[in-house]
């Protein structure tokens, strides 16, 4: 390992910024390091204003060439990115398993061939959607085109870096625009992977550019950067509000796909064994997922059966090393998030909350495993019940009316989803339509077709993306009126 290059788990990772086709160091680093034993992975380069203004001037030199390329030809490249991505799906999920410590099962058999239908989908998109451009109203023609906005700046959060990256990159480079990705800090390195496969896929020097950083250092200038035409932030509250603020000035549109609490809603008449699938399924990643559905809400009749039931499967549940097959739980990203989630445990317990799982870290595991854990009898509007954990963290309510269920589901400043379990089909239209939220699954958790929207209410975000949605956020969009 040098501050150039580590080998992680075999693969060789250049941990310089991509700027304009090349590979571009800084005068410091700043270590990677892995969740599995808190070991340092790499040094990564440590972007600043420069290497921010170097990567945007790079983006927008970029632009007019990309934008006027057939969208035949750039859909052709972004396949061949997608293509590159499920040969190299093995590498890509070591490196990001040892790097921000999910499974290394997830990585290889769902997040990373998304990674790949994230290009695929939007190149597609492109080319058969947004080249029918003609609409007939009444006795005219109007025609409208989707053109590109310019140079799009991209913010990204550990919990899935490569994933919710390129979910924003697909359809930022299909509609043809140029990107500059700031990726985590505590997880940067499938970035880099990422680079060097638009490099191999033919990807024109400029128009895909990484600077690596910290928020402060990197991500804060690239936010105020007036040369950037549009702004995605994936992360939490308190930095949407610092990085819209910094925006501001410039008027550059916003995308923000942000924390969630949100409600699992399970009533008498559902599916249990469905249910309790579903409720054990919220430890996924240690609960490191902005969709968890963190607080169970359980009509009462059932709550004793449906607790024990949930308690039994959640104990057979493998936490470890996440690159062991057998692992179902893994440990948090950083030290810092694990003192996080520990404070937000310890505050709920003295404030009379009970553990009927968990509770604490995993003592016989040591370092960042938090044990999956399930609080009842939180004081109602209490922390634990109102702000996100982000950890392996349930909570569990109860209620003995359909009004009740719904008053305590959208008692939350977040919107982002809602789950329902029920046998019932009137009740499940009725109650997905009075959830306050974004994305409701009902009688089913996690599937989403990317030509749907996806984004979040109220402090979840703004905004939403997919399909026709993403590509209405990345163009300016023109509508030509022709005299009949
Ligand atoms: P975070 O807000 O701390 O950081 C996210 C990114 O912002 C990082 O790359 C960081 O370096 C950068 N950043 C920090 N300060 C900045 C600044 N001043 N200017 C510019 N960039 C700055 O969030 P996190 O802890 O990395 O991620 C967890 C959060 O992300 C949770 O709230 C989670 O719910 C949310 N999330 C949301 C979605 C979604 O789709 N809605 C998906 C995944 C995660």
């Amino acid at each position: 390992m040098n501050e150039f290059h580590a080998t992680v788990e075999g693969v060789d990772v250049d941990t310089r910024h991509w700027i304009g086709g090349e590979r571009v160091a800084s005068a410091t680093t700043f270590d990677s390091v892995s969740p599995i034993d808190e070991s340092v992975i790499a040094r990564v380069s440590a972007g600043t204003e420069a290497e921010v203004n170097a990567a945007v001037a790079a983006a927008r030199a970029a632009f007019p060439a990309w934008a006027a390329m057939p969208v035949e030809e750039r859909s052709a490249i972004l396949r061949r990115v997608a293509d590159l991505v499920d040969e190299r799906v093995e590498q890509l999920a070591v490196v990001e398993t040892r790097d921000n410590g999910s499974l290394l099962r997830s990585h290889r058999r769902g997040v990373m061939p998304r990674v790949a239908m994230n290009f695929r989908y939007f190149a597609d998109y492109a080319q058969e959607q947004l080249a029918h451009p003609d609409m007939e109203v009444r006795d005219h023609r109007e025609r409208i085109t989707y053109d590109p906005a310019g140079v799009v700046a991209i913010i990204t959060p550990w919990n899935a870096p490569l994933m919710l990256a390129t979910w924003r990159i697909g359809p930022a480079l299909a509609s043809g625009n140029t990107v500059v990705v700031k990726p985590p800090e505590w997880a940067p390195l499938t970035a880099s992977l990422l680079a060097d496969i638009m490099h191999d896929a033919g990807v024109p020097a400029g128009v895909f550019n990484v600077v690596q950083g910290t928020g402060a250092q990197a991500g804060a200038p690239l936010t105020a950067h007036p040369g950037i035409n549009r702004l995605c932030f994936t992360g939490s509250v308190p930095t949407a509000g610092v990085i819209a603020a910094a925006a501001a000035p410039n008027i550059v549109p916003l995308s923000f796909e942000l924390g969630g609490k949100s409600p699992l809603v399970v009533f008498d008449d559902a599916d249990l064994d469905l249910a309790v699938d579903i409720a054990v399924e919220q430890f996924d990643n240690a609960g490191q997922v902005c969709l968890k559905g963190s607080r169970l809400i359980v009509e009462q009749s059932i709550a004793d059966e449906f607790t024990r039931r949930v308690v039994d499967k959640a104990s057979t549940l493998v936490q470890g090393d996440p690159r062991d097959e057998a692992t179902d739980v893994s440990a948090l990203i950083h030290r810092r998030h694990f003192d996080t989630t520990a404070g937000f445990v310890e505050r709920a317990i003295a404030d009379g909350a009970q553990p009927i799982l968990g509770g604490g870290p995993n003592g016989d595991l040591g370092g960042l495993f938090f044990a999956p854990t399930i609080l009842t009898g939180a004081t109602p509007g209490s922390e634990i019940l109102t702000e996100e954990v982000f950890g392996p963290v349930l909570t569990l309510e109860t209620f003995e009316t359909e009004e009740q269920a719904v008053d305590l589901a959208n008692n939350t400043r977040f919107g982002l989803a809602a789950t329902l379990v029920t046998g019932d089909p009137v009740r499940a239209e009725r109650v997905s339509n009075s959830l306050d939220a974004g994305t409701v699954w009902v009688n089913c958790f996690f599937v989403r077709d990317l030509g749907a929207p996806f984004g979040g209410n109220g402090k979840s975000g703004i905004g939403r993306e997919g399909g026709i949605w993403s590509f209405d956020f990345y163009t300016n969009v023109k509508n030509s009126v022709f005299s009949p």
